[in-house]
């Protein structure tokens, strides 16, 4: 028998709710992934490279046309310079951006704080790493930061704290002001940061991304994650980049050269003329997330479930305790499957300790208004 590194890991809830829904045909709100395709322009631009002979390995780095295009576009966001050489570099999705800044500084014994509800692949490459999570709640029901119980987590083996905003599954943006809290805790420590904002470019309600790169103390010290999967429509491409100082970039980079080498070579040729050719498709996506948030929304006005409209990702978190009560968001979930035809995530799973009584399931509203329309039709009958 070999002594598993990651005994407590298995399927994740993504895959087997998406296997669910396959299984029982029912719509699939789960897993977070656009049930429509990216701008023709930028498919029709992987085939035009392959066919150009664009086959080979890219640089290690990332192809210094994407890695100029990223430093534009953070310029434009964030009124931030950032080199394309030393700060940016493209990897093979954002998971795997975070894995290598992860093992890039942790080393056993070194505790990482993560706020749950959280991700599910930061506790995995943080054991592997020889680190140990240490998790901290989140405030219900806005998801905003306790402090205090960030302050007590706070102690000499703390090394990292990784910052998900907009916060994957509740919606919830972290602001100016909280990341200027985080920054005086940790001022006189020895901790980085890794922030996953992958999410950056859907925020709605006319609200601004609080990013850490426009943050000038905290990025000193950070890592800033971003996938170009959420932002372009095409999760299977696997594709993001880290922005980080350069001395962290090296440190990272040592790490990423081991685990891939480089990111996929026609997909970065892809990306970077179509950025340069479409940088309207960042400045509209907003708009395009915010009408699916409310057009199902509006819809769902009708159903018993209760919820906050989402200030930004592509998730919808919903309280279903006035429709059934009796079951966990586990079974709850598995029942919205099986009888009702709509498939959805629970949120205990990205607890360490969920909240008694926690009666929240996810939707992910990145689908067709038909499809939205359809889920919320039985989502109203129940
Ligand atoms: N972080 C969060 C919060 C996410 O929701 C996702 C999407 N699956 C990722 C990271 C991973 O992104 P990628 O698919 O680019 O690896
Ligand atoms: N980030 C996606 C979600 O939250 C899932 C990605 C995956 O399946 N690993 O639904």
């Amino acid at each position: 028998m070999i002594e598993s590194k990651l005994p407590n890991v298995g399927t994740t809830i993504f895959t087997r709710m998406s296997q669910l829904a396959a299984e029982t045909g029912a719509l699939n709100l789960s897993q977070g992934f656009p049930d429509f395709d990216g701008p023709a322009a930028l498919r029709e631009a992987v085939g035009r490279h392959i066919a150009a002979g664009h086959n080979q390995y890219a640089p290690m780095t990332g192809l210094p046309a994407l890695r100029e295009q990223v430093a534009a576009k953070i310029a434009l966001c964030y009124g931030q310079t950032v080199s394309a050489d030393s700060e940016i570099t493209i990897t093979p999705g954002a998971t795997q951006a975070i894995f290598c800044a992860i093992q890039a500084v942790i080393r056993p014994g070194d505790e990482v704080i993560v706020f749950d509800p959280c991700y599910d692949s930061y506790e995995p490459s943080v054991e592997l790493a020889g680190g140990r999570c240490v998790h901290v709640p989140l405030a219900l029901p806005t998801f905003d930061i306790d402090w205090q119980r960030f302050s007590d987590a706070l102690n000499p083996r703390t090394r990292m704290v990784i910052l998900n905003s907009p916060h994957n599954p509740s919606g919830a943006l972290i602001s100016r002001e909280a990341l200027d809290r985080l920054a005086e805790f940790i001022r006189d420590r020895d901790i980085y940061l890794v922030s996953d904002e992958v999410y950056e470019h859907l925020v709605f309600d006319g609200q601004r991304h609080a990013s850490v790169l426009a943050h000038a103390e905290l990025y000193q010290r950070a890592f800033v994650v971003s996938s170009f999967g959420k932002t372009y429509h095409v999760t299977g491409w696997k594709t993001g980049y880290v922005v980080a100082p350069p001395a962290l970039t090296a440190e990272l980079r040592k790490v990423h050269q081991y685990v891939s080498f480089c990111g996929v070579t026609p997909l970065q040729w892809a990306l970077a003329d179509f950025m340069l050719e479409h940088p309207e498709h960042i400045a509209e996506l907003p708009a395009f997330y915010q009408s699916k948030r409310d057009l199902f929304c509006d819809l769902l006005a009708g159903s018993r479930f209760r919820f906050t409209r989402a200030a930004g990702t592509y998730f919808q978190l919903v309280d279903y305790s006035e429709i059934r009560p009796d079951l966990d968001d586990l079974a709850m979930a598995e029942w919205l499957t099986r009888e009702h035809g709509v498939a959805a995530i629970p949120v205990s799973v990205f607890y360490q300790a969920p909240p008694k009584d926690l009666r929240l399931v996810r939707f992910c509203f990145a689908k067709r208004e038909e499809t939205l329309g359809q889920a919320a039709e039985k989502l109203c009958a129940i």
